[in-house]
């Protein structure tokens, strides 16, 4: 028994021994020195646990995607035990996983493109981005929040874009800055600091497509809606809005600037119906393609899902709402004097980023930045991404994901 033993440990160090003593080929052509010793390093940078100058890093991705990962260890480790033998990436092959997910190119962005792109994602990088989904809308699609970060920090951000149906611009823009933290996620891309670092204490919980009902009757008009009983009660809608004067606007052009949910309740209206223990008027009484705030508050599966995600998390630090359009944002919604201080540090934040002007009015609608604000305490600010009028030229989506591309690096490393 004994002396089985001492075979064995014999073996394997000899196994050890040749591993180690692996000597890499032509580095030039071939890749990297791989030896497990590398491998280990490979591992640990793609963990966290070692940071590395750019350039290095960027030769750990052997998978040439541009995502680090233990991915990338395990080619290293295979190559190292010879199981595998390196083949650098084709130029084509190079092209193709570099190429973005999140497609901010001057397109219509759909509810489509937007589940793909958060598969893809998460399926990349299940360890820094995940999501799921909170509820289904009236017309069956998912009301998703995704997590960007490990999931299990100590604060919480709460960003919530495409509340609007018509500002449908900011889904791609929002996804491509997701994107762009996570690929690069170790290098030092805000403030001397890796996205890895300034994630560590906070996760960055988005909702990328908050109404993507009302995102569909805008891009597609009625052919967006699936439910046939759903397409009848927005012509219903229309013709009750226009019979009581409330709109002109041609059937199409009603559904173009849609910015309701499909049950006509315009959800960044529907978190709070009163103000100091009055009630407050939205504007219309009756569903609208806007500014009807619904029966009560969190009437809709939309606002009911973002409520839950806030009431659950630990400790919500700041709270941004991206909307279109005016490259302004809006901090004040006469809040108590305390939280006014908040928000508008929020909001020099915001600016400094984005180049926006900080609004100097005050106003109360009942949205969410509104409820966050007042009924929670947690710092909020509404940003108005782009310039011109609902829905915006497609061309501005490359320019709004600019603006914002490290706007939640900037938040969670200031609070
Ligand atoms: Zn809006």
């Amino acid at each position: 028994m004994k002396k089985k033993h001492s075979c064995l440990f014999t073996l394997l160090f000899i196994l050890v021994f040749v591993i180690q003593s692996i000597t890499p080929t032509a580095a030039a052509d071939n890749g990297p020195a791989f030896t497990t010793a590398y491998a280990r390093t490979v591992l640990r940078a793609s963990v966290g646990l070692a940071t590395a100058d750019g350039e290095t890093l960027r030769s750990y991705d052997l998978d040439a995607n541009r995502i680090l990962t233990p991915a990338d260890a395990r080619i290293a480790l295979r190559c190292a035990v010879g199981l595998d033998s390196y083949t650098p990436p084709t130029d084509e092959g190079f092209a193709a996983a570099t190429s973005a997910i999140a497609d901010v190119s001057a397109h219509i962005y759909t509810y489509e493109e937007l589940e793909e792109d958060l598969a893809t994602l998460s399926r990349l990088m299940p360890s820094r981005f995940t999501y799921s989904s909170l509820a289904t809308t009236a017309d069956g699609r998912n009301i998703y929040c995704a997590v960007l970060g490990s999931g299990f920090a100590n604060k919480q951000i709460i960003v919530d874009a495409g509340i609007h149906g018509s500002e449908y611009l900011n889904p791609a823009a929002v996804m491509s800055a997701i994107e762009y933290c996570l690929r690069n996620y170790d290098a030092k891309v805000y403030d001397g600091k890796t996205v890895r670092e300034i994630l560590r204490d906070t996760d960055i919980y988005v909702f990328p497509m908050f109404n993507p009902d009302g995102i569909a009757i805008s891009q597609f008009g009625l052919d967006g809606i699936r439910s046939s009983a759903i397409r009848e009660n927005i012509q219903t809608i229309y013709k009750t809005q226009r019979n009581a004067g409330n709109t002109y606007d041609s059937f199409d052009t009603y559904l173009k600037v849609w910015k309701s949910n499909a049950r006509g309740v315009d959800l960044n209206r529907n978190f709070m119906i009163e103000k100091d223990g009055k009630p407050y008027y939205s504007g219309l009484s009756s569903p609208a393609n806007e500014l009807y705030a619904g029966a009560y508050p969190f009437s809709e599966p939309e606002t009911q899902a973002y409520k839950t995600v806030v009431e659950r998390a630990s400790d919500p630090v700041a709270v941004l709402s991206i909307h279109s359009q005016g490259k302004l944002i809006y901090w004040d919604c006469e809040q108590n004097s305390e939280g006014k201080q908040a928000a508008k540090r929020l909001a020099y934040i915001v600016e400094d980023e984005t180049g926006y002007y900080l609004d100097m009015s005050d106003s109360f609608v009942g949205a969410s930045a509104d409820w966050t604000m007042i009924e929670k305490n947690i710092p909020s600010v509404t940003v108005e991404c782009g310039r011109g009028h609902n829905p915006l030229p497609l061309a501005q989506q490359a320019e709004i994901e600019k603006a914002i591309r490290t706007l939640f690096l900037a938040v969670a490393a200031a609070y």
